[in-house]
């Protein structure tokens, strides 16, 4: 039984105050702002007045960002969806059904034009019209032009919705999208968060910076917040001092994998994914799939399914160091250092894309 002063009221719920400034904390650090900030989001975030209304929207989807959302503790779901923000509408866990949800979706957009947020999951068929899903009597492509056209912000959650995921995957019979792109709407409103699924960390993070700031956060030239996409796997990795040391896992069970080595040589494409995995975790801060020893699959990069195959193979021969590539250049002078100067090269072949011509879009804040 907690005391009265260890207890802070988020709304409708109390929730321990411990672990609610653990939460911001937590999320000062995502955003790369000082500690010192974690006592204006714990003011902002229990400003009941501020509760953004919210449209969680599914397409074509496994749910498994609904389910990463509703796996959040420190504060738990309850406190996060009824009281951070207003979800009006959220196909999976509201309860009206049938005409009386599409009268909620209605209601909502109408009540709130230009203020709320939508949050979308999945990707948005659009062959033959977008007949590919029907929700009601709508097709999802109809649906998803409806409900963003007016919306404040549109926070794509996961990779389908952000740049199409597995659905798009070639030959991508349902001309399947992400949102953005299948709607044609100004890109302006648009922020990507890309992963299979997303990590509910930095959706959090990305609503509480709109809270404080009223805008949203510096994006990429993908529309990737740059306090979560901004770095790559391997540059936080803590496999990556074997990486510099030339040890790496050959095959799954060997000495390396025992002994935690590097997994490049197993196909992870931690040096081509830009990503906070290493740094937010999963499951609260449990494990994340390097921790539990398979490489990264690059599942927040754009077409990953048809760029980042095979998994488990080394970095694709994709990247250009001059005339030769990353993979060329290892097998060529067949060292362990080899490898780890091809991936550098390659690392910075792609910052520099980023960091050179494209810098303004990097810098981009809406
Ligand atoms: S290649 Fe993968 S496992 Fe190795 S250091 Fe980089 S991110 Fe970590």
């Amino acid at each position: 039984m907690l005391l009265k002063d260890e207890i802070i009221s988020l709304g409708k719920h109390d929730v321990a105050r411990k672990d609610f400034l653990k939460f911001c904390t937590a999320t000062a650090a995502i955003l790369g702002l000082p500690s010192s900030f974690s006592e204006v989001i714990a003011k902002e975030v229990t400003k009941a007045a501020k509760r953004p209304p919210v449209i969680w929207m599914h397409f074509a989807e496994c749910t498994g960002d609904t389910e990463s959302f509703i796996r959040a503790t420190n504060p738990n779901i309850t406190d996060v969806v009824l009281d951070i923000v207003s979800v009006d509408y959220h196909e999976t866990i509201m309860a009206p059904s049938g005409d009386a949800a599409h009268k909620s979706l209605e209601d909502s957009i109408h009540n709130n034009k230009g203020k709320y947020i939508v949050i979308a999951e999945g990707a948005v068929p659009t062959k033959d019209n977008g007949i590919y899903l029907t929700i009601g009597n709508k097709t999802g492509l109809e649906l998803a032009t409806e409900v963003c056209k007016d919306a404040f912000a549109v926070l794509c959650v996961g990779t389908c919705s952000s740049f199409g995921g597995v659905q798009a995957q070639a030959p991508n019979p349902t001309g399947a999208k992400g949102v953005m792109e299948a709607t044609g709407l100004p890109p302006e409103k648009f922020v990507h968060l890309p992963g299979c699924p997303h990590n509910v960390k930095n959706s959090i993070a990305t609503i509480v910076h709109f809270l404080l700031f009223n805008k949203l956060p510096a994006l990429d030239k993908d529309r990737r917040p740059l306090f979560a996409y901004g770095e790559t796997i391997h540059d936080h990795c803590p496999r990556r001092n074997h990486f510099e040391k030339g040890e790496f896992v050959e095959q799954f069970g060997d000495e390396g994998d025992r002994n935690r080595w590097c997994l490049y040589k197993m196909g992870c494409k931690g040096p081509e994914t830009f990503h906070n995995c290493s740094k937010v975790l999963w499951n609260d801060g449990t494990n994340w799939p390097i921790g539990a020893g398979h490489g990264c699959n690059g599942c927040s990069e754009k077409n990953f399914w048809d760029t980042m195959t095979p998994f488990y193979e080394r970095l694709p021969d994709r990247t250009p160091i001059g005339a030769v590539t990353a993979n060329k250049i290892a097998v060529a002078v067949g060292t362990a250092t080899a490898v780890g100067i091809a991936a550098h090269a390659a690392i910075s072949a792609k910052k520099g894309r980023l960091g050179k011509g494209d810098n303004e879009d990097k810098k981009e804040d809406v």
